[in-house]
């Protein structure tokens, strides 16, 4: 689905002028959970900072390239990557191609747009995928090439394959201004920071259907993607107590025609003051933890999720085995495994029993200590089984299932509930007769 999109907004892109301006350029898509099922449950967890998915304060993260991407390209997405650790007690650990284990990890291509996941929810991609992404197109030269293109004798209208080819010919011709924006925002992603726009009451967006239509045809996105990535307001906890900062590398520019009131906003190209206190108060240097550390539980050593028919008992019997480590705060989780078909949609529960979210699911609640390390079914004791009646279980036919096994956490001092800690899924499995 996501390839089929960002090919889609590939093919329609022509250059018609000969202004480098006119170049088109795809906006940020990261989004929270869009690697998520279909009919997924909506979370709700947009903001400026998302505190529930910072990594722990003072971390070396591991970041490695996928393949592509010049040695050039390469250097020059480290060295913007590397303006946060000026301020972040955090570390951005470039590793060889070959590493096996590594956090964040960078695909430079064409065709994916720019986007990153948010925080700690690149734990939940797999070793083999890439947790951000860079087109590379768009940070091409432009100007550098329409000379080239125009001393050639080629007049414009240009289109995308004749700037691909010159790139080819003539590579690393680079558009630093935008390349070090654009690095810089997905790596704030990458630390945890959301889009400045979603500030609460920041903007008040039109939302007219030219405003729909117009990120439909700039960056192919649905009405849904409009109203995630750039409509959907922030709670107000996740400002962690900051002003509306119009000058965040994390915002994205508006037209003053999107909004009810004439407001616009035009690109930042450095991080703001504003990026710099709040990214210093989530990692701050010189001490152990932030002073707005929220719970978290970190999930790690997920092996297979097993699930095993019990005809004595009726039902199906679902054991994950991972570990679970806590921070300082107290938190309560709920160990959840939601029944998907084999297409990825959820099924839809009957009743309010075996339900999570309005689908068919199973979960335990724990109440876990601060600074815990706890291993569920990592031995031969099984320590965590959920169990679901098989009456409660749709008729399938021959149709297989997926098990979506997903961590939340209420933060009930600070009233944040269903804060997604882990999810992952299993493979199509067969349903017992
Ligand atoms: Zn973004």
């Amino acid at each position: 689905m996501k390839k089929v999109l960002f090919l889609a907004i590939i093919s329609m892109f022509f250059i018609s002028q000969s202004k480098a301006q006119d170049f088109p350029r795809p906006g940020c898509s990261s989004a929270i959970g869009q690697w998520m099922l279909k009919k997924k449950d909506t979370l709700g967890d947009r903001g400026v900072g998302d505190n529930y998915h910072m990594w722990d304060n003072a971390t070396a993260l591991k970041v490695k390239f996928m393949a592509g991407g010049s040695k050039v390209l390469r250097d020059k997405v480290k060295q913007y990557a590397k303006e946060w650790e000026k301020h972040a007690n955090i570390t951005f650990d470039f590793v060889t191609d070959g590493s096996a284990f590594t956090d964040l990890r960078i695909k430079l291509g064409k065709g994916y747009g720019h986007n990153s996941a948010v925080g700690t929810e690149s734990k939940f991609r797999k070793q083999n995928e890439q947790t951000m992404n860079f087109d590379t197109l768009y940070f091409a030269d432009a100007d550098y090439y329409i000379a080239s293109l125009k001393r050639k004798g080629i007049n414009p209208p240009y289109n995308l394959n004749q700037l691909i080819s010159e790139m080819r010919a003539d590579p690393n011709h680079w558009n630093e201004k935008e390349l070090k924006r654009v690095v810089m925002h997905e790596f704030g992603h990458a630390l945890g920071l959301l889009h400045e726009q979603s500030y609460p009451g920041a903007i008040n967006w039109k939302k007219t259907d030219s405003v729909y239509k117009y990120y439909r045809e700039t960056q192919g996105w649905d009405k849904s993607k409009v109203d995630f990535n750039v409509f959907e307001m922030s709670n107000q906890f996740y400002t962690n107590g900051t002003e509306y900062d119009p000058k965040s590398i994390m915002h994205y520019s508006i037209a003053a025609w999107q909004t009810t009131d004439g407001y616009s906003m035009q690109d930042n190209y450095e991080l703001s003051e504003g990026d710099k206190t709040l990214i210093a108060a989530l990692y701050p240097k010189g001490k152990k933890e932030s002073s707005l550390a929220v719970p978290k539980v970190d999930v790690t050593n997920v092996g297979d999720i097993k699930v095993m028919s019990d005809m004595q008992r009726g039902g199906l019997v679902i054991t994950p085995s991972f570990d679970v480590k806590t921070n300082s705060k107290i938190g309560e989780v709920y160990f959840v495994a939601r029944i998907a078909d084999e297409d990825g949609y959820y099924l839809k529960a009957e009743t309010d029993y075996y339900n999570w979210g309005g689908a068919v699911a199973t979960y335990r609640k724990a109440v876990l200590l601060p600074n815990k390390k706890i291993s569920y079914n990592k031995s031969s004791v099984k320590n965590l089984e959920l169990f679901i009646p098989f009456d409660r279980l749709p008729q399938m036919g021959d149709k297989k299932i997926i098990i979506a096994f997903a961590v939340y956490l209420d933060d009930i001092k600070n009233k944040q509930m269903n804060k997604l800690m882990y999810f992952s899924t299993t493979t199509p499995l067969e349903l017992p007769k």
